[in-house]
């Protein structure tokens, strides 16, 4: 456990960075704020005490520091609401690409701030200032086992700059199954709520629910559809997704189940998804790096493997209660790691490369394999254009989050360039000019005119994550709100544009300033307690006795671990979808 955090703070003796404590104005600057109906319009947005603040009734009253942000766009800071930065897997994936870091670029210390390894899996250091540097506050992890969470913990308070919380995977828990099958709703509601608490995540995450424990009891086991069952419980795929999704919306906790569905990458998934939208039965859920899931194809002939996103994409703009983010494949190298054990191993078998897997007793799995995405791949070619295809065929974007399952399907780091890709047809059709032909021709990709503005990029990166995630006091800048600011100067390259943001200010905190760290903090964890039934506990601490390897007593996760933490409430807040403010 870290206690204290001995670099970085130190600024230089005629540094004008402001502190927390102090009043900030940015003057003049085009704001975008979609939430606060602000697309463009000159404003002035007031800081004081990390927060936003409504600009003095006094005109006199002078600001400790102003920034002119006159001819600059201002927007709140970026929230990446699904990646891999902290905790186990992570860390393994470090440890397995040597060659990554001895090759990969440096990144040197500064009087400012740490050194750092890039590469696909940087380290957390170098996580936190490349976020921080790209204009992002936020991030969250999306894959924890709950018994690994104080390792996450422990990694995020070596993660600089920025706010972060992770998702506990809860899709093949023993004791959730358990709950299932014996049809226990209250006691599957309060061990969720216990263990969101125990673990201090922020919300549920299912990864190929049902699917990692059947890999756990065969060799090459996985389930194939939502209605197999799963060995010992007697339940489905199916079953566990109704449930979880029922029970997260019973608890009203501020981000619905969070869900990898099954058949991650293969041919014909695309019916599997359906069936998993389906299967939510009118709950809220948030399907993650659907991209992953939209595939045609299946019938072992891999010249039918193509894009199913167009049907899945009308279901979700019929559907309000649900929403996606993308999962864009980039083409380079990089390095899976997932929750989805027996997807490890498939990765493994079809490009032939190194595989670490792991399995966490009666909770969950894991699988990390090197990949590398190639343009002129048939199938690679095909998963960068289905992500594109997915931002421009659902309607509304504040159902639709840009990620690229950071490091999955390529790094955070290449944000700004899908970015141009969304805002420049021109240079999307360059692009697809250079894949597969295959891909070119048979893409409804070169039939789709739509280009983003900037206030749906604005939506896409920050407001509609902040709103999916029941985070009232981020993604917009009115009054209460986080001051999490990024201020970009506009330039024709989109991509230039956002890969190297003027200022970016974290909780008042100007922390970049003309695209270099000035300071650093280290950001709050955000996590949730929903409550409970107490008289619950002692069925998950009998259970506790006779099966972990850990006490029941001992594994709740402490105060201790969390430097600075914001607890966030649950009650439905801040949690619907906004299709009354549909953009076109
Ligand atoms: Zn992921």
């Amino acid at each position: 456990m870290r206690l204290d955090f001995p670099i970085v703070a130190e600024s230089r003796a005629d540094d004008t960075t402001t502190t927390m404590g102090q009043r900030l104005r940015i003057r003049g600057g085009y704001v975008y704020d979609p939430l606060n109906e602000l697309s463009g319009q000159v404003h002035d947005i007031w800081i004081e005490g990390g927060k936003i603040v409504e600009p003095p009734a006094d005109p006199h009253i002078v600001p400790d520091r102003q920034i002119d942000a006159s001819g600059l766009i201002v927007m709140p800071g970026g929230i990446d609401m699904h990646c891999h930065i902290a905790g186990p897997k992570v860390n393994a994936a470090r440890k397995m690409r040597p060659e990554e870091k001895r090759h990969g670029a440096v990144m040197s210390r500064t009087s400012r701030t740490h050194s750092g390894t890039l590469g696909s899996v940087p380290s957390t250091f170098a996580t936190g200032y490349k976020y921080l540097g790209l204009g992002y506050t936020t991030a969250f992890d999306a894959a924890v086992p709950p018994l690994s969470a104080r390792h996450c913990h422990e990694e995020f308070a070596d993660t600089p700059g920025i706010d972060k919380g992770f998702y506990v995977l809860m899709g093949n828990n023993h004791f959730a199954m358990q709950s299932i099958k014996d049809r226990d709703t209250e006691r599957l509601r309060s061990f969720m709520a216990w263990l969101l608490g125990a673990a201090k995540a922020f919300a549920v995450k299912l990864v190929n629910p049902g699917g990692v424990e059947v890999w756990k009891q065969h060799a090459s086991g996985n389930v194939t559809d939502l209605d197999q069952q799963v060995d010992y419980f007697d339940i489905t795929p199916r079953d566990i997704i109704r449930e979880l999704a029922a029970a997260a919306d019973a608890l009203e906790l501020p981000h619905p189940v969070h869900i990898h569905a099954n058949n991650l990458g293969l041919p014909g998934n695309w019916r599997t998804t359906l069936e998993t939208l389906k299967a939510l039965d009118g709950h809220r859920g948030h399907l993650t790096h659907i991209q992953f899931h939209s595939y045609a194809g299946g019938d072992e002939d891999e010249t039918t493997f193509g894009s199913h996103v167009a049907e899945l994409a009308e279901y979700v703009n019929s559907h309000p209660e649900i929403s996606v983010d993308v999962g864009q494949v980039l083409f380079g190298e990089t390095t899976s790691m997932t929750g989805d054990g027996p997807l490890g191993y498939y990765l493994h078998k079809v490009y032939g490369t190194k595989w670490f897997s792991a399995d966490t007793e009666l909770e969950a799995g894991c699988g990390i394999a090197p990949i590398q995405y190639r343009n002129k791949s048939f199938v690679h070619a095909w998963q960068w254009a289905i992500g594109l295809e997915w931002y421009l065929l659902v309607d509304d974007p504040w159902r639709v989050v840009m990620s690229t399952d950071h490091p999955n399907g390529g790094s955070f780091l290449a944000y700004p360039k899908i970015v141009r890709l969304l805002m420049d047809r021109t240079y999307r059709a360059d692009v697809l000019r250079s894949v597969h032909p295959k891909v070119r021709e048979q893409s409804v990709l070169r039939d789709l005119d739509r280009e983003y503005s900037l206030e749906e990029i604005c939506i896409i990166t920050r407001a509609g994550p902040a709103r999916l995630l029941g985070l009232d006091h981020k993604g917009h800048l009115g009054p209460g709100a986080d001051a999490d600011v990024t201020i970009y100067e506009p330039h024709e390259n989109k991509e230039i544009m956002f890969s190297l943001p003027k200022y970016v200010i974290k909780a008042g905190d100007v922390l970049v300033e003309q695209g270099e760290i000035r300071r650093t903090t280290f950001g709050k964890t955000l996590h949730v307690a929903p409550d409970y039934d107490r008289d619950r506990e002692s069925e998950i601490a009998d259970w506790f006795e006779q099966y972990y390897t850990i006490r029941f007593r001992n594994y709740p996760v402490g105060p201790e671990y969390l430097e600075q933490s914001d607890q966030v409430a649950c009650g439905g807040k801040g949690v619907s979808p906004s299709p009354d403010r549909r953009l076109q």
